[in-house]
């Protein structure tokens, strides 16, 4: 028997009109490329939606088609992610932070029809362009005035564009299951993978990320996405902003220190989201200028993912922030969000530093995403906070396939998808990543985790960064490396670094050797970039 409730589909057209009948007034806040803060409403957002849809049928856009974005955080980007998911059409939203050789292969793989970019990218795409084969028009998103004179074919001006059309449109009446965006993986261990999400999961994934126990993304915040939406939909917060109301701000190109606290405080940001370089950057900033943000911001949630934030970061935002950090995981195949730590009633009277254990570890399974884990014959392993194995997950936000490449199989019998990272989950549900599979460090028959060693050297005053990669090594099989890298102005020895690991992680986990470097390779997408490193120290040996 069928229940008896209306059969509405769950589309991001409709995150968008809800934006504009339930909150048309809430704003959204952007530092433009082309300089001045810029201000507009879900409203405005929403017309200049339809705006564009009706310009990018006029370019001859059908339903499916993919159309690329090169662009920062900014009003137009919204737009077109409305705009474009909402007239039928594939978003694919692309990161310019990887190699030409990367775009190239990924604009060219996903047969994007139409590239909208930002000023900034006017010679990157200047030296694409001959190679993107299916590129039918490229589109500037900038004014008349800011035009520059360029050798891009036929190259068109968003302002033109939209200015010529009406903003009524009715949005198609799509399968749920459609494509709505594409975003492909950064890759760092072969060719970057394309994973299309749906309307359908968008829509179900951005209800997840207002949950309380997620993001707690709602009206009474305002949200400076330092999380770029150029990768995985800067983790639902355009779509979740729309269903909530939340007040956005984007901060455009300007990722720097000094940019990002300007943004704290002009907007008086109540949440704000991230990776751990950026807030690493912002950090070294405020001791910097001797900044007191506890007195001059608003800041009450700090979100960070994309890679472990260390425990000493945490401690930092509570310190001089008073804001609370919520550790999050994730990843491109997830839309990203797996799991977020969010606190329990048996965690308040907690002292700091037991609490701070806890807010290391990446956080509970929301509703909408399983997880195991497992070793490696896939044996189920127990959630008991010790045992660390293969975490895999399962929900309608896991993707089952990667694009032109749905045959490969990623999923194991039971429908779970291997991320490729070790963990550990504790009775209470919180997971903790060890490593990724391929950076852990098999020492004796036994685990190291690169990540608790990291972790533990970067509570170190004077260290500003540290990487362990595994070093081939005749008797253990590995043993690790650690890299490191001094604050500005600071020396240090390497006898101090190893003298104040110990007592902090086990004695057979310290590090075989210290090395210190000027900085550490990152990767797009700000992690650290341990392929590159392991390279560079392929013919180390250890003293
Ligand atoms: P890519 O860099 O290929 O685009 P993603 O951005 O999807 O990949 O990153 C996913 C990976 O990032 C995860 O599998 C995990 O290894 C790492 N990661 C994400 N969040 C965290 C976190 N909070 N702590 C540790 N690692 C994390």
């Amino acid at each position: 028997m069928l229940g008896l409730m209306q059969d509405h589909k769950l589309l991001v057209s409709s995150l968008i009109e809800h934006a504009a009948a339930a909150h048309p007034d809430a704003g959204i806040v952007s530092r433009t490329v082309e300089g001045p803060i810029h201000r507009c409403t879900y409203g405005d957002i929403q017309r200049r939606a339809k705006q564009a849809a009706n310009a990018l049928a006029a370019l001859g856009v059908q339903r499916g088609d993919r159309v690329a974005t090169l662009a920062w955080n900014g009003y137009r980007h919204m737009e077109l992610y409305f705009g474009v998911s909402g007239m039928g059409a594939v978003l694919h939203t692309v990161n310019p932070r990887l190699f030409p050789e990367q775009l190239e292969y990924i604009i060219n793989h996903a047969q994007d029809a139409v590239l909208c970019f930002d000023l900034s990218f006017v010679a990157l795409v200047e030296k694409l362009a001959p190679q993107l084969a299916h590129v039918r028009a490229f589109v500037l998103m900038t004014d008349r005035g800011h035009m520059p004179a360029s050798t891009i074919p036929g190259l068109l001006c968003y302002e033109d564009l939209l200015a010529a059309q009406a903003d009524d449109y009715t949005w198609p009446d799509l399968d749920e299951g459609a494509a709505a965006s594409l975003c492909y993986t950064s890759g760092t261990t072969g060719m970057p993978k394309g994973v299309l999400y749906s309307h359908r999961s968008t829509v179900l994934h951005a209800f997840g990320a207002c949950t309380v126990d997620s993001l707690a993304v709602s009206r009474n915040e305002t949200a400076l996405l330092v999380v770029p939406m150029f990768h995985v939909n800067a983790w639902s917060m355009p779509y979740a902003g729309a269903m909530s109301g939340a007040r956005l701000v984007l901060p455009g190109p300007a990722l720097d220190g000094a940019s990002i606290y300007q943004l704290l405080r002009d907007e008086q940001v109540t949440l704000a989201l991230g990776v751990p370089t950026v807030w690493m950057m912002l950090l070294q900033h405020v001791a910097a200028a001797g900044l007191k943000p506890i007195d001059e911001l608003a800041l009450r949630r700090v979100v960070i993912g994309g890679a472990a934030a260390p425990r000493t970061m945490a401690e930092a935002f509570e310190r001089d922030f008073g804001a609370f950090v919520v550790h999050a995981w994730g990843m491109t195949e997830l839309s990203p969000v797996g799991t977020v730590c969010n606190l329990m009633p048996s965690h308040r009277a907690l002292p700091l530093a037991r609490r701070l254990d806890v807010q290391a570890k990446q956080g509970r399974a929301v509703f909408g995403v399983s997880l195991k884990l497992t070793d490696d014959a896939g044996q189920r392993l127990p959630h008991d906070g010790q045992a660390a194995g293969h975490l895999k997950v399962r929900g309608p936000w896991v993707a089952r396939a990667y694009y032109r490449d749905e045959d490969g199989p990623i999923l194991d019998d039971e429908g779970y998808f291997d991320t490729g990272d070790v963990a550990t989950i504790d009775a209470d549900g919180y997971m903790q990543i060890t490593d990724r599979a391929k950076d852990v460090i098999k020492s004796g028959g036994e685990w190291i985790s690169s990540i608790a060693l990291e972790n533990a050297a970067m509570g170190h005053l004077l260290i500003a960064e540290a990487a362990v990669i595994g070093i081939a090594h005749p008797k253990w099989q590995e043993r690790p490396l650690m890299l490191v890298v001094v604050k500005p102005g600071q020396t240090l020895e390497r006898e101090a670094v190893l003298h104040y690991l110990e007592g902090r992680v086990a004695r057979w986990w310290l590090p075989d050797d210290v090395v210190f470097v000027r900085e550490l390779p990152h990767t797009a997408t700000g992690k650290l970039h341990k392929a590159v490193l392991r390279e560079r120290f392929r013919d180390y040996r250890f003293p």
